[in-house]
């Protein structure tokens, strides 16, 4: 057999493991990170990275289309890391702090931010290298601190990563790689300028990966401007449903939309439940209407503080807590694993969306997950449009056991569905609108401010 080019081998199984096509040593990932991989369950590379990689390895400019789910963060974070490893100081020498940071990634959200600098530090154990995650509504002073000390790859959100290079903690001149994850994200969320304006302080001879769930006019645009001679990475279309989730569609009054939910728990033995809304304020009715029916329920929306959003989550992913609302805030890229089932309590904007949330069910188990979409009279027209785009079955079907009329009966005053019409336009309304929330319902900092999220 020929000898492996990897020096830690140590018997002809592991060399062929991690040389063979379809390992991540095959792609050129030394052993160091071959093992961080496989410690993190990555045995052998998904589709993504086993285009990705090479490409960045090369030093290419990338164009990856990918959806979340698909391992693209680890088909950045591998060759990025790889190269910063490949290229550190010889024994003895050291970078100054600012000569060291080589590798930066920008994400939209916090929570985003937060899993791909999880991923990374554990990556990068054992290793010189060290990572950072820097990202706003968390004190600034530790993230200038440790940029200070010297950081290898830094992972932040736009608004953060700007402060921090206004005040000159954060140097970029030595930045080989930048990596812009979920642009079409980013974009939606409003942070072209501050995109651009981190783009306008690196190096000309940076390379450049931009990941998008969906190819917009201003992502294409963005992606003419600043990226060289790409590779274009096609993995998945971006549409496409995942296999291993049924979606369903109920047509369901809002006024019976809680009934459902309570059904599908008790009867339907949907135990854990992750549940999208369109608003902030929604999510606080949904979330504080099922815990006035003894459920531990959890909120996830662009109103909570950085602690309150990380500790939802923490509770959710231990079984702490059975119900997780969340706005779309929380529909891509996060990783809860064994969530078997996802609800649409309103109609999601996009096909895409209807895709990423649908996504989250069952995320990272091999078991099947259900995703159900609540549909009013109003939303099927719009329904009979994504529906097909997002590969879905479009036939509102019934539930079983379920009959709306019969579960609405209900003490009064049982449900959040008079809150719920403080926000519906219609002159009847107006007056109910202005009745303060009783002070054990408000759902959160979002009541009073109605901005979709
Ligand atoms: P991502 O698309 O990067 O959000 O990754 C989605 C999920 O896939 C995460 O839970 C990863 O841990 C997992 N994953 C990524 N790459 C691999 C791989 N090569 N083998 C097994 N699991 C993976």
């Amino acid at each position: 057999m020929a000898r492996s080019k990897h020096p830690d081998h140590e018997t002809p199984q592991k060399a062929a493991r991690l040389n063979s096509e379809d390992s991540f040593g095959g792609l050129g990932i030394g052993p160091i990170l071959v093992n961080r991989l496989s410690s993190q369950g990555m045995e052998r590379p998904r589709a993504v990275q086993a285009q990705v990689i090479p490409a960045v390895l090369e030093g290419r400019d990338v164009l990856s289309l990918a959806e979340t789910g698909s391992g693209k963060t680890a088909a950045f974070l591998a060759p990025v890391l790889q190269k910063i490893l490949a290229d550190r100081p010889a024994k003895g020498q050291t970078l100054s702090p600012a000569a060291r940071l080589r590798g930066l990634v920008i994400c939209p959200t916090r929570e985003l931010a937060d899993q791909t600098g999880a991923l990374a530090e554990q990556l990068a154990r054992g290793t010189v290298l060290r990572t950072a995650v820097a990202v706003g509504t968390v004190a600034i002073t530790p993230q200038r601190r440790a940029l200070a000390s010297g950081v290898d790859l830094l992972v932040g959100t736009p608004g953060r990563l700007n402060e921090l290079i206004a005040d000159g903690a954060l140097q970029t001149d030595a930045v080989q790689s930048i990596v812009l994850d979920e642009a079409d994200r980013m974009f939606d969320m409003g942070f072209a300028p501050q995109i651009e304006r981190i783009l306008s302080q690196l190096p000309g001879n940076r390379q450049m990966l931009l990941f998008t769930a969906t190819m917009p006019k201003d992502v294409l645009q963005l992606a003419n401007h600043h990226l060289r001679g790409a590779v274009r990475i096609e993995t998945h279309p971006h549409t496409t449903a995942a296999t291993h989730v049924t979606q369903h569609a109920v047509l369901v009054e809002q006024d019976s939309r809680i009934d459902l939910l309570l059904h599908l728990i008790r009867e339907g033995g949907a135990r854990r439940m992750l549940i999208f809304c369109r608003t902030r304020r929604r999510t606080g009715w949904v979330a504080s209407a099922l815990s006035r029916h003894g459920l531990k329920t959890g909120q996830l929306h662009g109103d909570r503080s950085q602690a309150q959003r990380r500790r939802a989550l923490d509770r959710f992913a231990s079984g702490e807590i059975d119900v997780l609302v969340a706005t779309d805030v929380g529909s891509r890229g996060l990783h809860i694993k064994g969530v078997p089932t996802v609800v649409n309590y309103d109609l999601p904007g996009s096909a895409e969306d209807l895709v990423h949330r649908a996504g989250r069910a069952s995320h990272g188990t091999r078991k099947k997950g259900d995703a159900w979409t609540l549909l009013g009279p109003k939303d099927l027209d719009r329904w009979y449009e994504l529906a097909p785009q997002a590969g879905v079955a479009a036939d509102p079907e019934r539930i079983p056991g379920f009959s709306p009329s019969e579960d609405t009966k209900r003490p009064r005053g049982s449900l959040p569905n008079r809150h719920e019409t403080r926000h519906r336009p219609g002159p009847g309304r107006r007056k109910r609108a202005s009745r303060p929330i009783p002070k054990d319902q408000k759902p959160g900092r979002g009541v009073r401010r109605p901005k979709a999220d």
